[in-house]
């Protein structure tokens, strides 16, 4: 082997970043090995079904829901697969308000364009909250915006760099997708492709560089590789949970990444409802209900919550009683079950500790190639490395090609497989 060959990875994590990164691997000949904390595979993508009282079974997204604008590299890996992608039939970007219905959907779209071209037009170190003060909006159109932001990043706005108007938050109409029969489908169809070179249940403790290789611990031992791909949530990294190498530079622009906090809330139909979009603008949430693979809509309601605050004031993490009343009642147009809601929540997780990340003001798109620079045979891959679509499914799978690309592997992911979304 030559000196710098790289012949065997271990890839930590088989979320989106860490599947894409090891099929490129594996497709360029390297011996990879997928370690993975829990009992399947695709991270805070996870799919699942459930009854409603119609008795047709509904498919929830108990985290990633929306393909959005721009997924190049989400399209071209369904594409590969097999994989068909649903329009909603509604759009992300628009949503009704439940409390101020006498405020458009028009209204809120040319306010936000406004607010994205004053942030275009400042220079210097500015959050989303200087830019909603410097504009002179009706209080509540102001308000409205400040909520939509806060939602989507999962984070405050007095945080928040004003590039989220014009990415996560972006109040352009366009259409939003999803995968048919569940996101989950894609991790699936690349645990697919992989085969047993995913191992599961198999939590890691540590990663370390050595004389030319690294070591990945685990509780059933100490494994060595020629090189790693580290694909863990920011949550994992920062808190210590799972050490890796570091260096000075790397941890003040990890410890300036912002943490997301969100939750999910589902809620079956007890009568077919049209597609919707409605968001509470006190209570930081909003709730939809979208078309599925069969082309019709869906018989389930659909809701996420965003920021550490809305989900203190909901006590989300405690109960979902408080949040499934709100839900409920921000959405009287609607016959819900009066069975059990299920929420999902991420930030007590302990495999994501967090919902996904922002990127704060004055952050440039260097930070991030900084943040994602290997140290020595150790690579790291993940959603809140990619500058573009920062928390985003598309970033986590952006991020993975480049690991993988850094190592060597150049191409693209082949071979089309059946895959099922489990229960
Ligand atoms: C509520 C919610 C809603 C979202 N909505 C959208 C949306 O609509 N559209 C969109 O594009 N994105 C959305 N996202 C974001 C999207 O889910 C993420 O950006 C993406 O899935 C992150 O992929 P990843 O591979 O970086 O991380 P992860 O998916 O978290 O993968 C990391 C993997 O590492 C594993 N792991 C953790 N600790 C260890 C350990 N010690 N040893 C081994 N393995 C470990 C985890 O179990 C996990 O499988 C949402 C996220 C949440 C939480």
């Amino acid at each position: 082997m030559a000196e710098n060959q790289v012949t065997s990875v271990a890839v930590i994590g088989a979320g989106f970043a860490g599947l894409s990164a090891a099929t490129r691997l594996m497709d360029a000949g390297c011996d990879v090995t997928v370690l993975e904390a829990r009992d399947r595979v695709g991270g805070r993508v996870w799919s699942s079904r459930v009854g409603t009282p119609s008795g047709r079974e509904a498919t929830i997204e108990h985290g990633a829901e929306f393909v959005l604008s721009g997924y190049d590299e989400l399209r071209e890996i369904a594409g590969r697969l097999g994989l068909d992608l649903v329009d909603t039939g509604m759009s992300y970007y628009v949503r009704e308000l439940a409390e101020h219905p006498e405020i458009t959907t028009a209204d809120i779209a040319a306010a936000g364009a406004r607010a994205t071209a004053l942030a275009q037009s400042l220079e210097g170190q500015y959050t989303v909250d200087d830019v909603l003060a410097r504009m002179r909006e009706d209080e509540h159109l102001t308000e409205a915006l400040r909520c939509r932001v806060e939602i989507s990043a999962a984070v405050s706005a007095s945080e928040l760099s004003p590039g989220a108007l014009s990415q996560v938050a972006s109040f352009t109409e366009k259409p939003s997708w999803r995968v048919a029969g569940g996101n989950q489908s894609i991790a699936l169809g690349l645990s697919g492709l992989l085969g047993d070179r995913i191992r599961l249940n198999t939590p890691v403790h540590e990663v370390r560089e050595t004389r030319g290789g690294v070591e990945v611990v685990t509780s059933a031992g100490t494994e060595r590789y020629d090189a790693a791909v580290v694909a863990l949530p920011l949550g994992i990294i920062r808190s210590g949970a799972v050490r890796v190498p570091t260096a000075d530079a790397r941890e003040a622009l990890l410890g300036r990444v912002i943490q997301g906090h969100a939750a999910k809330i589902h809620v079956p139909l007890a009568a077919p409802a049209p597609t919707s979009a409605v968001m509470s603008v006190p209570g930081r949430f909003w709730t939809w209900t979208a078309v599925d693979a069969t082309g019709e809509v869906a018989p389930v309601l659909n809701g996420f919550m965003g920021s550490r605050a809305a989900l203190d004031r909901f006590r989300v993490e405690e109960s979902a009683e408080q949040w499934a009343a709100a839900a409920r009642a921000s959405r009287p147009d609607l016959q819900l079950d009066e069975g059990t809601a299920t929420v999902t929540t991420w930030s007590t997780d302990r495999y994501a500790r967090g919902a996904y990340a922002a990127l704060p003001a004055a952050w440039e798109a260097a930070d991030s190639a900084a943040l994602e620079s290997p140290i020595g045979r150790v690579h790291f891959a993940g959603e809140y490395l990619d500058p573009d679509f920062v928390g985003l499914m598309e970033g986590a799978l952006r991020s993975g090609r480049r690991a993988a690309e850094a190592i060597g592997a150049t191409g693209a992911i082949s071979a089309p497989v059946a895959v099922e979304v489990g229960a």
